[in-house]
């Protein structure tokens, strides 16, 4: 039997652990390993709490964990607790699919100032993910979100939604308390190039224009101007449908999206928190001012480089999932899948053909690797001091989430703090149940 640790429980590591798990030709033991004690990474803490229909995708991916062959092995930083050499020594073969977990910076004075972040931030605390900060939104009227990707639509959205609308989702109560109470009434979505090179879908656009209660303005640019004839199918539909939303008043609107296009920010301004951004043209280098309570940047993620792993341009280098050395000489043993491995680009489905890929190229060398002697991985976690937490313990996480919304009506209610986590973690062993 060959080993496999596959480092990261998001989509790309689960659907290559399911893939691994299901092919016959070659016996392989699959460890996935993650630094948290649940599954799903950007599914469970990136995909918009009310898109259901995304986060149905759990079911495909958690069939990998119906297979022996598969352990889920939670709590576990690998790069900090123990390092990817270490497993190199218990595994045939490692795989990374840790994703991109940095958010990309502007550059531009006062994006420090209180009041401004990153659109991540602001993701992990709607999705419930344990290390994010809590987000006080009280007195927020103005919010800008500088970016023009589906990350940036996500946020515009949770914004300006109704939260009735959104206390039907797995969001953790302390989000939808804190949303309930927000006073927001202007969302600025800003773009530096043309409606007709947006990087959102338009499917997740026209859930942002069909927000009820909302208008919406186009300022910087004209669609009488946009030549559709040439464009691609998404950048017509995108422009046909910020045509549309802007022809149909919203009589007694009391939010209003502005989409600002060909516009750069240039400086955030406020004494010692946001109090307003300035932008520039980049057709014709004017400038103006927009009021701002709360800047958010979406423009981009950037992966980390994990210690002893060659990494460049914000990616483990790779030739068809195999890693490389920087020079782009062999490296065995060791693969990508991901965002880590192709940069933070695509859906969620895409991860499916990318991890095809990687786990052919496992595949096909392991089938001519030689049998090494391997170390015991759950000797080196004992002697590392590292308990990791199993799928039984996802398992007891997932009943009392489930258990938590269906008290209040809905599917699910997310545990969103560490402490009630772990609680449920070594429940077991304290002979508990649930927080
Ligand atoms: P993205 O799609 O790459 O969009 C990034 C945006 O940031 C672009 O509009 C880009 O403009 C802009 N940008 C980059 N640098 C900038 C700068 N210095 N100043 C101003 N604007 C700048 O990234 P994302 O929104 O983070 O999404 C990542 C991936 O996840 C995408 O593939 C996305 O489709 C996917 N996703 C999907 C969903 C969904 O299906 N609902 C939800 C969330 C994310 P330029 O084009 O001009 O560079």
């Amino acid at each position: 039997m060959r080993r496999v640790a596959i480092v990261g429980a998001g989509p790309s590591g689960l659907f290559a652990a399911g893939q691994l798990a299901s092919q016959n030709q070659i016996e392989v033991a699959i460890d996935l390993y993650d630094r948290l004690p649940t599954p799903f990474g950007l599914l469970r803490y990136g995909v918009a709490p009310d898109h259901d229909s995304i986060k149905a995708v759990a079911k495909t991916l958690a069939a990998a964990f119906d297979s022996p062959r598969v352990r889920f092995c939670g709590l576990v930083e690998v790069g900090t607790q123990v390092r990817a050499s270490q497993l190199l020594e218990c595994y045939d073969a490692v795989v990374y699919a840790y994703g991109a977990e940095l958010d990309r910076k502007l550059g531009i004075p006062g994006e420090e100032l209180n009041g401004s972040r990153s659109a991540r931030e602001f993701v992990s605390w709607y999705s419930g993910h344990p290390d994010a900060h809590p987000q006080n939104l009280a007195g927020i009227r103005n919010a800008v979100v500088v970016g023009v990707g589906n990350v940036a639509v996500d946020v515009s959205r949770i914004l300006l939604k109704d939260p009735a609308e959104l206390s039907v989702t797995d969001m953790p109560e302390s989000v939808l308390a804190e949303l309930r109470s927000t006073e927001i009434e202007h969302v600025w979505l800003v773009g530096r190039r043309g409606p007709e090179s947006a990087a959102f879908t338009n499917t997740e656009l026209r859930e942002l224009l069909g927000l009820s209660g909302m208008d919406v303005d186009l300022i910087g640019a004209s669609v009488e101007s946009i030549d559709t004839d040439g464009l691609d199918r998404k950048a017509r539909s995108n422009v046909e449908s910020i045509a549309k939303a802007i022809s149909e008043p919203v009589p007694g609107a009391k939010r209003h999206l502005h989409l600002l296009f060909n516009h750069r920010p240039v400086a955030i301004k406020g004494l010692t928190k946001v109090e307003a951004v300035e932008f520039e043209s980049n057709l014709d280098g004017s400038r103006i001012e927009v009021p701002a309570d709360l800047v958010m940047r979406s423009i981009g993620y950037y992966g980390v480089p994990l210690p002893g792993v060659p990494f460049a341009e914000g990616r483990i280098p790779n030739l068809e999932g195999r890693v490389t050395e920087v020079d782009g000489s062999d490296r065995p043993g060791e693969y990508a899948v991901g965002w880590i491995k192709r940069g933070p680009t695509g859906l969620i489905g895409a991860n499916k053909k990318d991890a095809t890929e990687t786990v052919g190229s496992l595949l096909a060398d392991l089938a001519v690797a030689p049998q090494r002697q391997l170390a015991d991985p759950d000797q080196l976690m004992a002697s590392r001091g590292i308990q990791p937490s199993t799928l039984a313990d996802w398992r007891r996480i997932d009943d009392a989430e489930i258990g938590r919304g269906n008290l209040r009506g809905r599917e699910r209610t997310k545990i969103e703090d560490w402490h009630d986590l772990l609680a449920l973690v070594f429940a077991e062993q304290a002979g508990d149940s649930a927080p």
